[in-house]
């Protein structure tokens, strides 16, 4: 039986993980859930799941959820030691993180402390922490199972050969809404025509970085730390179709990649019944009379992407600034505060006013996060008269 906590829960990729686990049926049992403020929808997977414990960031939201629930045998924890909490359930041998943003740091590493195996789709905490993980010896593929669709067909391509004579990774992208448009046409861009994506539907805040890029960007560092690699290896093609989700290249020239329709289910179903493969229904890919395209990316009008190498070329306290001015910037654009073109133009600014801390503790990667968010604000100020 694999007893698995869902952090998360409420949004895209937390819903996908309770149906692929429902669908799963007996030997998968879900003991923990949390999630932010969402107490209804939290309230009706307590009710469907029965998990011992439930968690909501916010205070007044869990005193809903506590009301709501009462019958249920189920403790109802609040405000981040609850998440703290659903990270670290005792019963939970497998922890999944689909929180957003940088929420998902401290629970990773309070997981990773407690000797859990993460199903980790929330990318943006290995770019705040991957360095520190990597010195405290707690990145390894066995513990942290990448959901990242990406990255999980990296993992899928290398096999049990672990990166021995790996030579490097293609990530693909599909480029977003915006691939091959102008900078004067990025400009008018407005958050309603951001948050189509062509291929995946996705929360509000990885669509935008979807369509400016940063989220290859994140990517990249995931992968940098989650595979050991130099930034030189990762390599980032514009694949418009999301059917490749990403390839190896080895020493000898062979090329190894994983297809499969844009479907998060599947690798979300890899990670929770790795090592074995189960049988799904997700509809499969049929390759008779399909081309498969691939281009280079646009750095120059997305440059977000260079940001995040830059970023994580830099190092230290550097990646965690680069992530929470991302997050302040793409909330303001979606506040419709500064321009889609804004975005890059708020994390360089604020990048560049950075005094990095090399060798950071966890203290120091959560200050940088807030001196970040803070430090954006003020540039977002400074450039629009606005408050976000
Ligand atoms: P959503 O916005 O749909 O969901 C976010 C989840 O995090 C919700 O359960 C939300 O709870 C919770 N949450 C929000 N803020 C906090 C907080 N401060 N503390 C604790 N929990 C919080 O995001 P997605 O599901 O789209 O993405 C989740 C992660 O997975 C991201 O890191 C994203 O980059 C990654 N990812 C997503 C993919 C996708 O297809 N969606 C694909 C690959 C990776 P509530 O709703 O109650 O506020």
């Amino acid at each position: 039986m694999k007893k698995i906590a869902v952090l998360g829960s409420t949004g895209s990729i937390g819903r996908q993980v309770l149906e692929v686990i429902e669908a799963l049926g007996p030997g998968y049992r879900v003991t923990a859930l949390a999630a932010g403020k969402s107490d209804q929808l939290l309230a009706e997977q307590v009710r469907r799941f029965k998990p011992e414990m439930a968690a909501l960031l916010d205070a007044g939201a869990a005193a809903r959820l506590r009301e709501n629930i009462k019958t249920e045998k189920c403790v109802v924890e609040e405000g981040p030691a609850g998440q703290l909490a659903a990270a670290a359930w005792p019963a939970a041998d497998l922890v999944v993180m689909a929180q957003v943003g940088f929420s998902g740091f401290e629970p990773l590493v309070a997981a990773l402390k407690s000797d859990k195996t993460v199903a980790l789709s929330n990318k943006e905490s290995l770019v705040i922490g991957g360095e520190i993980l990597k010195r405290e010896g707690l990145l390894n593929l066995e513990k942290i199972l990448p959901v990242d669709s990406e990255h999980s067909a990296i993992w899928q391509c290398l096999g049990s050969s672990s990166t021995a004579g790996l030579s490097r990774i293609y990530l693909t992208a599909s480029g977003g809404p915006f691939y091959g448009k102008s900078g004067k046409e990025l400009e008018a861009v407005t958050p309603a025509m951001a948050l189509k994506h062509p291929n995946w539907q996705m929360g509000s805040k990885i669509t935008i970085d979807s369509a400016t890029m940063m989220n290859k960007g994140l990517e990249v560092i995931e992968a940098k730390w989650l595979f050991d690699l130099e930034l030189e290896q990762i390599e980032v093609i514009i694949h418009r179709q999301s059917i490749v989700h990403s390839m190896v290249e080895y020493i000898d020239g062979s090329i190894i990649a994983q297809l499969g329709l844009p479907d998060m289910r599947l690798p979300i179903q890899y990670a929770l019944t790795y090592p074995e493969r189960k049988n799904s229904e997700f509809e499969r890919y049929n390759p008779f009379g399909q081309v498969l395209e691939f281009k280079e990316p646009d750095r120059e009008n997305f440059p977000c992407l260079e940001l995040a190498c830059s970023a994580a070329r830099t190092g230290g306290t550097m990646p965690a600034v680069l992530n929470g001015s991302n997050e302040t910037a793409v909330d303001a654009f979606l506040n419709g505060i500064i321009s889609f073109t804004g975005i890059p133009d708020v994390i360089e600014k604020v990048m560049q006013q950075h005094r990095v801390t090399d060798r950071p503790e966890v203290e120091d990667v959560v200050n940088a996060d807030s001196w970040s968010r803070l430090q954006a604000s003020a540039v977002i100020e400074e450039l629009t008269g606005r408050v976000n």
